[in-house]
């Protein structure tokens, strides 16, 4: 179906930060497949690890043990906050999750009543019907018909407009600790924090979207631990199998109370392959000097979209991020700065608010920062022309 605007450019392969097209054209990809190919394209070890796993089983389904799954569930609860992992192949499946964990908590809780979400303005939470609801855009509601009943929005950022919203049907407040879709919007100061006081005095859980900010892209595994904020309930997809499509909704234990044998089920959720994939890409991020290396990256990344930022005013109106998630607000249409990057072969994502979103893989070196930052500088003259 033509449920996509694409770009005409196809690519045969590719190898770290580059994509290659067929006729044998190299694009630095700041993309990364929407914030999924940390590692990049071609990583020995993964490529290693699935190829090793293709040889001996691709799936077994949820019916039996799989020892990768144990492995990788176990990996991730050590390395966070929580006890328990649900595995599922996408980021709105695993908010999904995160809604079903939420509701359960409540009614397994004896208050059965509360079923409500809590979600922000400028949201994304995915393309189904209730992480539609949830994200609340209208440009994406439009012509599907009633909209999933539960979920309220509120002001991004405005912890007190989230506190007058609470009614006694509420259950959970779901929250991108920074919104990647909306447009690169970090959270205020304390933001996160209030949120979490928020829900302890109400009883309510507070669920992260980590879909995009987690598995690095934020220079820690995920974004809370740079703010200092655990939540009750994380999902995670994008990032998480390096390109392999696979999900997962973390939990504590007692968030987790109402999730009973049969009370949730994926077929393909977590199947030997996709936790191949998932584990070897932790294999390479939970190496010493691996998150240090994301931060470093940024700090060079800012300081130089900066440097093009003061010279071309007419162009970018700000510059903000965290890790690799990086947003340039432009002046004039975000499309344009894209469409003049990718004529000088580096790959962009548009996001909200008329930003442009450098998504780096997160094994960029500063050649790579280099590149881009001379097609930025050449996209910016030619659209300070105009
Ligand atoms: C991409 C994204 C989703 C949806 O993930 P899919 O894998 O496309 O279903 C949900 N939340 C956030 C924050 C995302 O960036």
């Amino acid at each position: 179906m033509p449920t996509y605007a694409r770009a005409d450019l196809m690519f045969e392969r590719g190898h770290g930060a580059y994509l290659v097209a067929a006729n044998g054209e190299e694009y630095l990809d700041f993309c990364s497949g929407v914030a999924v190919t940390g590692l990049g394209h071609a990583h020995p070890h993964l490529v290693e690890a699935l190829t090793a796993q293709i040889n001996k089983v691709w799936h077994t389904s949820n019916l039996f043990r799989i020892e990768g799954q144990e492995r990788l569930a176990a990996r991730l609860v050590a390395a966070t906050f929580a006890d328990t992992v649900f595995f599922c192949n996408s980021g709105a499946e695993a908010i999904e999750c995160a809604v079903k964990v939420a509701r359960k908590y409540q009614s397994a809780s004896g208050r059965p009543e509360r079923y409500r979400i809590l979600t922000f303005e400028g949201a994304f939470h995915g393309r189904t019907l209730a992480t539609l609801a949830a994200g609340r855009q209208e440009k994406h509601l439009k012509g599907f018909g009633p909209v999933v009943e539960g979920f309220d929005q509120v002001a991004w950022g405005d912890a007190a407009a989230a506190r007058q919203a609470i009614g006694p049907e509420t259950a959970a407040i779901l929250v991108e600790p920074v919104q990647g879709e909306g447009g690169v919007h970090l959270p205020p100061d304390r933001f996160l924090a209030n949120l979490r006081t928020l829900a302890d005095q109400n009883g309510l859980l507070l669920l992260y979207d980590e879909v995009q900010t987690g598995m690095g892209r934020c220079g820690h595994l995920f974004a809370y631990q740079h703010f200092g904020v655990a939540p009750d309930v994380l999902a995670v997809a994008k990032g998480l199998g390096g390109g392999f499509p696979i999900g997962a909704c973390l939990a504590t234990e007692k968030a987790a109370v109402g999730m009973t044998a049969g009370s949730h089920g994926s077929t393909f959720g977590g199947n030997p392959l996709a936790v191949a994939a998932a584990n070897a890409v932790l294999d390479v991020m939970l190496a010493e000097g691996f998150f240090a290396h994301v931060r470093a990256m940024n700090t060079l990344l800012l300081k130089r979209l900066g440097e093009v930022a003061r010279r071309y005013q007419g162009v970018i109106a700000e510059v903000r991020g965290l890790g690799l998630l990086v947003g340039i607000k432009c002046v004039g249409a975000n499309g344009d700065l894209a469409d003049a990057l990718r004529r000088r072969h580096v790959l962009t994502a548009l996001a909200g608010d008329n930003v442009v979103r450098f998504l780096p893989p997160l094994i960029v070196e500063e050649s790579h920062i280099d590149r881009a930052i001379a097609a930025l500088e050449g996209a910016c003259a030619e659209l300070a022309k105009v």
